[in-house]
């Protein structure tokens, strides 16, 4: 038992669960008394991380591409066979589409794409949680730096995670007359499989992947791991967030409010 049980007797699905930021907070949910739906396209992955989190008593692997909507509805329908309710989603699967670097090279394809797993996919999530939530839950959904400041990530991640910031505001609006609270959660680089893949491109390993983005950062000497993005997610889901809702919590070190860009500050 955790030192503090935030989630005693709670029930989430978490998208995007088998692997990164989504696995990493399915264990703290479960270090915290929830009963958790890991939904995702990764089976091999997702029914191994939920056996290890104690089976079905404790953790349920389901297989769900967020981009259709029988799946997610699926999903929900799901943990509420299992175990009788939902109290929190946590809509988080994303991807980071193809590396173009100029709009030039984006495709339209590629561009619909990310727009239909990153904002499509919270939008159905955001609609079937609030179908059988009662009175009162929390959904939470994985943003990014790139929804607060241009020039982060590809043109269709940006907008998609932005996109959803204001999804995620008017839900707040509707579903706050139900007592549900609708928020983001935004990560700085964190190292995944998700950033591996941002940066296979330009052949950098996992080590260089975390020096770039300390040189990046704001924070320095800190290092940001989705063990600080689970803990966010955590705060938000729990009962310490219980007026916090419409919200998109930047979890980056302060880098998407300050500039160094004109040597102000020196040691
Ligand atoms: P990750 O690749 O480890 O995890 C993403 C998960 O989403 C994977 O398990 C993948 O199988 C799943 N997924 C992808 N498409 C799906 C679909 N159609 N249906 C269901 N599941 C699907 O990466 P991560 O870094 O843990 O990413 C989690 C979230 O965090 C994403 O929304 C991402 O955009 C966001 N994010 C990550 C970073 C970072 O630096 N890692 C920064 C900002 C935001």
């Amino acid at each position: 038992m955790h030192r503090r049980c935030r989630l005693e007797g709670k029930v989430a699905i978490i998208t995007g669960g088998a692997s990164g930021i989504g696995a990493c907070t399915a264990r703290l949910f479960v270090k915290h008394g929830a009963r958790v739906v890991v939904a995702d396209i990764q089976d091999d992955l997702g029914s191994a991380l939920c056996a290890e989190l104690g089976g079905p008593g404790a953790a349920s692997y389901v297989r769900c591409d967020v981009t259709e909507e029988a799946d997610v509805a699926g999903a929900v329908d799901h943990a509420v066979a299992l175990f009788g309710k939902l109290d929190v989603m946590f809509n988080n699967a994303g991807v980071v589409g193809a590396m173009a670097s100029s709009l030039r090279e984006s495709t339209k394809a590629d561009f619909e794409r990310v727009l239909a797993v990153n904002l499509t996919g919270p939008f159905l999530g955001i609609k079937h949680a609030a179908r059988v939530m009662g009175r009162g839950g929390c959904i939470v959904s994985t943003s990014s730096l790139a929804s607060a400041v241009g020039g982060a990530a590809s043109h269709a991640y940006t907008a998609s995670k932005r996109g959803l910031v204001g999804l995620t505001e008017n839900a707040a609006a509707e579903l706050g007359r139900r007592g549900i609270r609708v928020n983001c959660v935004a990560p700085a680089g964190v190292v995944t499989p998700l950033a591996v893949a941002i940066s296979a491109g330009n052949g950098v390993d996992e080590e260089a992947i975390e020096a770039n983005i300390e040189a990046a950062a704001n924070l320095k000497g800190v290092g940001l791991k989705a063990d600080d993005i689970a803990a966010a997610v955590l705060f938000l889901a729990s009962d310490d967030g219980r007026y916090v809702s419409g919200q998109n919590l930047l979890v980056d070190g302060g880098i998407s409010v300050v500039t160094n860009a004109f040597g102000f500050f020196r040691d």
